[in-house]
């Protein structure tokens, strides 16, 4: 089987060809630090946490780079600063590390490499100063700013938006020093005590676009196989970032494959802090939802839908989650994830045929293979979550007093103890399930052991 994925730049589903089997290369932009990430940041970081997951599946854990970055110098962060008085490097290096801890209790598996922007700031500048010489940027007021006329055939391919249409349609900064409203800033001066570094243009800072161009150079190379990240990246930041790299690389693309992620809102309406359903991943795991339930929700919807976070789907993920948590507790754990689950995330990373395909091995019984597809959408990584233990209860007698009571049954014809019992079982949270095999008993989410006191005397 072959991966499909629907690529951005060419808006169709296509079927995935690495670069090199050997290393397959994905770069998704990370968070700009300087809060906790909201809910919606949560979703990409747990859509192409599958990708990373499903590409291991595929080409081996050893054979997937992926890289995602810190973006730890921007004008929100500085304005931060000034807001709080505190450190700028206190501050990153604090929500840094609140966003490994917030994404780790959803379970995203930290990628490959996480670059912080201010380590890259010398290949920034190289970056820069050879889009200078080739008469890409030019410097004006201590700005560099990338001259899209010098690219106007190719800026906006990946939107589909010509050069002039953007023009009309997006709110351009406009600047006495650009040459054209929608040229971008690659370098700004930095006065005072905002962060700074020296460069040919004087103290200053890089823009927010060339620094993901850097880093993905340094780490991945001048081409790579996928670029991922939300769908508010991709005018203008995505934009911008194949404009300097392709001009600074001299080639063609910067990635084969664009994969963007719809947004997420709360009960319908976009999330926001003046409509008070503005909450951070952390609100969410202090209020008692585990992150796997977290987890669940974002991938019952597919990632180029708009996703609705609501509580009944919540609730609804809990309750699943409890069972099949139940279900494979004792499975054995040697399975392969099972072909229609991993045939779902091949189809373009279809998370939510995904679950429609554990339901089934769920109801099925085949309880080796839902563990199995369930590691492989990344639930299991420390086990069964303590929230969703079941008390380990011996239910051996219980299987033998029903087995017995349906044997006589099955002779004289008459159920009502059978019927009796299975009501017992079932108001103490076990499920019955009878069979020619047999009969099988799976505490449910609410199974309460206590309950089954009495019914053995
Ligand atoms: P930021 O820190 O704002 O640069 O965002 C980090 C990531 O979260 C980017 O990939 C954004 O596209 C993504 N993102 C931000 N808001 C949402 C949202 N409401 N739904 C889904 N993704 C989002
Ligand atoms: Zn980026």
């Amino acid at each position: 089987m072959t991966i499909r994925l629907t690529n951005t730049k060419t808006r169709r589903k296509e079927p995935f060809k690495p670069i090199d089997r050997e290393n397959v290369q994905m770069y998704v932009c990370g968070p700009t630090v300087y809060d906790r990430a909201h809910l919606g940041n949560a979703r990409p970081a747990i859509v192409f946490d599958v990708l990373f997951r499903l590409l291991r599946e595929v080409y081996g854990p050893d054979h997937v780079t992926y890289v995602r970055n810190f973006t730890d110098v921007d004008d929100k962060i500085i304005a931060r600063a000034d807001e709080t008085g505190r450190d700028i490097g206190q501050i990153t290096a604090e929500t840094t590390q609140w966003y490994l801890d917030d994404m780790a209790a959803v379970g995203v598996m930290e990628p490959t490499h996480m670059p912080r922007a201010t380590d890259y700031i010398p290949q920034m500048v190289a970056m820069i100063e050879g889009l200078v010489k080739d008469g890409h940027a030019y410097a004006a007021e201590g700005h560099v700013l990338f001259a899209v006329d010098s690219w106007k055939d190719s800026y906006g391919k990946l939107s589909g938006r010509s050069v002039d249409d953007m023009i009309a349609g997006a709110r351009v900064e406009v600047a006495p020093y650009k040459r054209n409203p929608m040229d971008f800033v690659l370098w700004k001066p930095s006065t005072g005590d905002q962060p700074g570094w020296d460069s040919p243009w004087g103290r200053g800072r890089p823009g927010w676009h060339i620094e993901c161009s850097a880093m993905a150079k340094a780490l991945l190379g001048d081409t790579f196989d996928i670029h991922g990240g939300g769908n508010d990246l991709m005018f203008p930041h995505h934009e911008n970032e194949i404009a300097q790299s392709c001009c600074a690389n001299h080639t063609d693309r910067m990635a084969n494959v664009w994969l963007h992620n719809e947004m997420l809102q709360v009960e319908g309406k976009k999330m926001s802090k003046s409509l008070g359903n503005f909450f951070t991943v952390r609100d969410l795991l202090d209020q008692g939802v585990p992150g796997e339930v977290i987890r669940f929700v974002m991938l019952s919807t597919h990632y180029r839908k708009p996703m609705d976070w609501t509580e009944k789907k919540r609730e609804e993920a809990e309750k699943t989650l409890r069972k099949w948590y139940a279900q494979v507790s004792e499975a054995l754990d040697n399975a392969e994830p099972y072909e229609n689950v991993v045939q779902a995330l091949e189809d373009d990373l279809n998370t939510a045929g995904a679950i429609a395909e554990l339901h089934q091995l769920s109801l099925a019984g085949d309880t080796p293979s839902l563990r199995s597809s369930l590691r492989l959408l990344g639930f299991l990584d420390n086990g069964i979550p303590e929230w969703a233990a079941v008390p380990q209860v011996d239910l051996f007698p219980y299987v033998s007093l029903l087995t017995k009571a349906r044997e006589t049954a099955m002779e004289t014809k008459d159920f009502a103890e059978v019927d009796r019992l299975k009501t017992l079982l079932t108001e103490a949270g076990v499920e019955v399930r009878m069979s020619r095999a047999g009969v099988d008993l799976i505490p449910d989410a609410g199974f309460d052991p206590s309950k089954l006191e009495g019914i053995l005397s």
